[in-house]
């Protein structure tokens, strides 16, 4: 059935009644009202006209393209029929047509290449936007945007590859990035031995001169390995180092990184994530060697923000129809706990916000100052806080503590933001249920009083 046409409700037998008219042929921005107002709120009111663009877009084929591509997850083509080793992916094409479109409407570069302040918020517009049609696409996505401040520790690197990681084309086949005039970046930090610790890489690198290195190892889950270039953490003689490693070498021969297995997932089924192993593979040196770690930091930085911006969602609200592939819903479902982990897992996110304040008091400061802008104006939000400035204060347990603490921080954030900017039915139910805590621990156990009806108008979606 193509967009648009309306399907017959009259059937001999019964008649097709209370059911929702498909959310399809919708603009997935301006259906948004949060955001909408989030997007002017913030200082990115230019990037408008650009959202709703990108919202209408997003809203119509590129649904369907999400459910080809993961009908027709990727295919491991490790030889051609001549027994030459090729390392290459196999997409369906309408995951082609989604990263050719991510690509056009810049989801991977725009803070990178816009004069306009309030580059990342109009960015992050665009991609929780675009996302809400498939999430799959965006892993690669993500690491090209990403990859950038990385990159920039390396001048020389950066000022070849910046150029065609920014620009707006897409050509999904394995080929010289020079000639196709744009590229994707990953990276491959993860082995065996354990994805949090990666000081614990066994991977080596080898180094031939003028910074230029052979890397020998495997990594354990390396994803989108269709980019054209990997950012790489290996072992040096001055300790894990960060590496540039292409997958077509400078003479146009392919690079010894070599496609073992793509992992069967969960979900994230349009997007391949394989294990690799690197047999002599040509690398440049990014940033300081020895100073791996904080080198690619730069860019898991960045790619954790777009966990945080990617979608979540309610099933039980849609019943049953919610629980059919057909919705959906089953695809966000099976993608929502992949961010607590492939970015660094929750345990270790909290863990590095404690380490950040300890290193940089002023960043709590900041963070409460940030707060304290909704201070007086909702008491239970007072409450909360002068709280949760009691918890930071005391030393005990503090790792033991980790994830309440930064729970606690985020629930203010979201309390602040919500009593400055939200409705105030919205700001209720919030203040009632997550800082009070007048709610219980399942879905659906708001307290009485509040506003339901206010709140399920504004998210209802106006179809046309
Ligand atoms: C679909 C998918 C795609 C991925 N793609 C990539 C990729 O492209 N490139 C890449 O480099 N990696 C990738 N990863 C790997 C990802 O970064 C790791 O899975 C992640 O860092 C966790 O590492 P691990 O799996 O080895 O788990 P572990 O490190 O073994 O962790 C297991 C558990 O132990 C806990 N834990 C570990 N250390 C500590 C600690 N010090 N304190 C408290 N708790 C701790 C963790 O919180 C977690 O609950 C991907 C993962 C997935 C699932």
């Amino acid at each position: 059935m193509a967009i648009g046409s309306r399907p017959s409700t009259g059937r001999p037998t019964h008649a097709v009644t209370n059911q929702p008219p498909p959310l399809e042929d919708v603009n997935l921005f301006a259906t948004h009202l949060p955001l909408v107002e989030a997007l002017e709120r913030e200082g990115a009111g230019w990037a408008g006209a650009r959202a709703l663009d990108v919202g209408a877009a997003w809203g119509a084929e590129p649904l369907r393209w999400g459910f080809a591509a993961n009908e027709h997850p990727p295919r491991l083509r490790t030889h051609d029929r001549y027994g030459h080793r090729i390392d290459e992916v196999e997409f369906h094409p309408a995951w082609h047509r989604l990263m050719a479109l991510a690509s056009e409407h810049e989801l991977h570069s725009l803070p990178w290449t816009t004069i306009e302040a309030g580059g990342h918020v109009a960015r992050a517009a665009l991609y929780l936007t675009a996302t809400q049609a498939e999430a799959g696409f965006a892993c690669p996505i993500t690491m090209t945007f990403a990859a950038v401040p990385a990159l920039r520790t390396e001048p020389a690197v950066a000022a070849e590859w910046e150029p065609l990681l920014m620009a707006r084309g897409y050509d999904g086949a394995l080929g010289p990035a020079g000639a196709k005039g744009s590229a994707k970046c990953g990276m491959a930090m993860t082995e065996k031995q354990g994805g949090s610790d990666v000081r614990a890489n066994t991977t080596v690198a080898r180094a031939v001169g003028d910074g230029e290195y052979l890397l020998t190892g495997h990594k354990w889950f390396c994803s989108a390995p269709m980019c054209d270039l990997f950012l790489v953490l290996a072992q040096t003689a001055a300790g894990l180092s960060c590496f540039a490693l292409p997958r077509i070498l400078p003479d146009g021969g392919r690079n010894a990184f070599h496609l073992q297995r793509l992992k069967d997932k969960l979900g994230n089924r349009s997007n391949a994530s394989a294990e690799i192993e690197l047999d002599g593979a040509w690398a440049r040196s990014v940033g300081e060697p020895g100073r791996g770690v904080a080198t690619i930091l730069e860019m898991v930085g960045h790619t954790r923000l777009d966990c945080v911006i990617g979608s979540a969602a309610g099933l039980e609200c849609l019943g049953g129809n919610g629980y059919v592939e057909e919705s959906g819903m089953p695809r966000l479902y099976r993608e929502a706990p992949l961010n607590s982990v492939w970015e660094g897992s929750g345990n270790v996110n909290a863990l590095d916000v404690l380490r950040a304040i300890a290193r940089q008091p002023p960043v709590l400061d900041a963070f409460l100052t940030e707060i304290d802008l909704a201070a007086g104006a909702d008491a239970r939000l007072d409450a909360f806080t002068a709280r949760l400035r009691a918890d930071l204060a005391r030393s005990d347990g503090l790792e033991a503590r980790a994830r309440r603490l930064v729970e606690d921080l985020a629930l203010a954030l979201q309390g602040s933001l919500l009593v400055r900017h939200a409705p105030p039915a919205v700001a209720d139910a919030f203040c009632a249920s997550r800082l009070a805590g007048d709610c219980g621990y399942a879905f659906g156990t708001l307290p009485a009083g509040v506003d339901t009806a206010a709140i399920v108008a504004r998210h209802t979606p106006h179809l046309a």
